[in-house]
């Protein structure tokens, strides 16, 4: 491709990283960037965090291209529906956009149950305004309940504390984070919010929620009903693909990719001039194996926004594998986690650096190849950033040839 119009649906961090790349490549012809939010790419990170801790405002979290992506912005607007054959785009305003090329970075939305009294009192948290909303709930409550013991959800827990609210956590699991980070890991962070005073409601759901003039009153499986002001539920994310359903398109849990970011056709194939990026992308990192599978991580959907703008411009045949070592950060009550692969992959853990006991290490997550070998799949620090850093770029690779190396 050289020249004519590249639309962006989507108006997020993975949006703007594909549009500052193509700029970088030579991109003289048009960048069309669409956007269902009020405005530009901000900064979703702080959402969780600062900005319910009251450290940062929202005007900080406006995001910058390092480069002027000269772009079309057609913003409070929804992509509707999606044209593969006839390359246009049907907006929510009734206009048809005809494309070139596309990137389709739509991100996820929260999970959000049936039987769940969502409203005032009741919050999930991705955008600005949801944090708003959620922010001027915490504002009035003294105690908060906060569904699902993953990220977002410990994230928020530590905010209200540092707010000097009383924090309920209730998640199924025996530990926190065990499902992306195993039970080591678990452990630690775990043992973490119980030390800042999070109330644990570990190994169990909500089996009924009660909305009343003057709260909320949540019945938990185990018999104990929590009293609060305020809740915030984080139980996972689902791929904004709703608008490509009569598309054609392959959807999987995201927008099914080939191992270069390009778009799957109705046929099986990858469609010439089509691609995606960050969270709603499903695609085979090749560095592991051939399972498609979304990563839902800040610095994925930068790369991965360049990856599929490269991709874009040479075609799916030039186009090469998109084969990141997936990297992300969180830090609660202090503690900072850094994770780079996929730790969830693995079958056996290994320390690498320090020992869980000391809450300061780096562990490592393995899974055998077809030979029995076993590759290092992740790894993650525990209040050892630095450390991290060596074991990188051995993901991927043998752990014994690691060791040698
Ligand atoms: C609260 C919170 C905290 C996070 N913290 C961390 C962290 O600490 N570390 C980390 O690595 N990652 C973190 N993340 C994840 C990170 O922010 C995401 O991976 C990243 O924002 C993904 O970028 P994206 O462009 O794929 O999607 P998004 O940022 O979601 O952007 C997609 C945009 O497309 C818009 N859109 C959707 N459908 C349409 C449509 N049909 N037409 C037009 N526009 C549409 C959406 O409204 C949105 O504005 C966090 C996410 C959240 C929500």
């Amino acid at each position: 491709m050289s020249s004519g119009r590249i639309a962006v649906a989507g108006a997020g961090l993975g949006a703007l990283s594909a549009a500052e790349r193509l700029r970088e490549r030579g991109w003289t012809g048009e960048i069309v960037i669409v956007g269902d939010e009020p405005r530009r790419p901000y900064n979703r990170t702080p959402l969780s965090k600062q900005l319910l801790a009251g450290t940062r405002q929202p005007a900080e979290l406006r995001l910058a291209a390092h480069r002027d992506v000269d772009a079309t912005w057609v913003l409070g607007t929804s992509a509707v529906a999606l044209d593969p054959h006839q390359r246009s785009l049907h907006l929510g305003d009734g206009r048809r956009l005809d494309f070139d090329g596309l990137v389709i970075a739509t991100g996820t939305t929260p999970r959000r149950p049936g039987g769940i009294p969502f409203g005032r009192r009741v919050h999930t948290v991705r955008t600005l305004d949801d944090a708003r909303a959620l922010d001027a709930a915490l504002g009035r409550a003294r105690h908060v309940v906060v569904v699902g013991g993953g990220f977002i959800g410990c994230e928020v827990a530590c905010a209200a504390r540092d707010r000097a609210l009383t924090v309920s956590l209730i998640e199924p699991r025996e530990a926190l984070l065990t499902g992306p980070l195993g039970p080591t890991v678990a452990a630690t962070v775990t043992e973490q919010h119980a030390k800042a005073g999070v109330r644990l409601h570990l190994g169990t759901t909500v089996t009924r929620w009660e909305e009343t003039g003057r709260g909320l009153r949540l019945h938990l499986s185990d018999g104990t009903v929590l009293k609060a002001d305020a809740a915030v539920v984080a139980v996972g994310t689902e791929p904004r693909t709703d608008w490509l359903q009569a598309s054609g398109v392959q959807l999987a849990d995201g927008v099914s990719c080939d191992p270069t970011c390009h778009v799957i056709g109705p046929d099986g194939r990858a469609l010439d001039g089509i691609v995606a990026a960050g969270d709603a992308a499903t695609w085979p990192n090749l560095r592991f194996d051939a399972v498609p599978r979304r990563v839902e991580h800040w610095i994925n959907a930068i790369e991965m926004g360049q990856h599929a703008a490269d991709s874009l411009l040479a075609g799916p045949t030039a186009a090469a594998p998109f084969t990141p070592v997936p990297r992300f950060w969180s830090h609660q009550h202090g503690l900072r986690i850094q994770s780079a692969g996929m730790p969830a992959l693995g079958t056996a853990t290994v320390p690498l650096t320090g020992a869980p006991k000391s809450g300061r290490y780096v562990l490592g997550y393995t899974r055998p190849d077809q030979h029995g070998t076993e590759i290092l799949v992740g790894a993650v620090a525990l209040d050892a950033p630095r450390a991290l850093i060596a074991y990188r770029d051995q993901i991927g690779l043998p752990l014994a040839r690691r060791r040698a190396a």
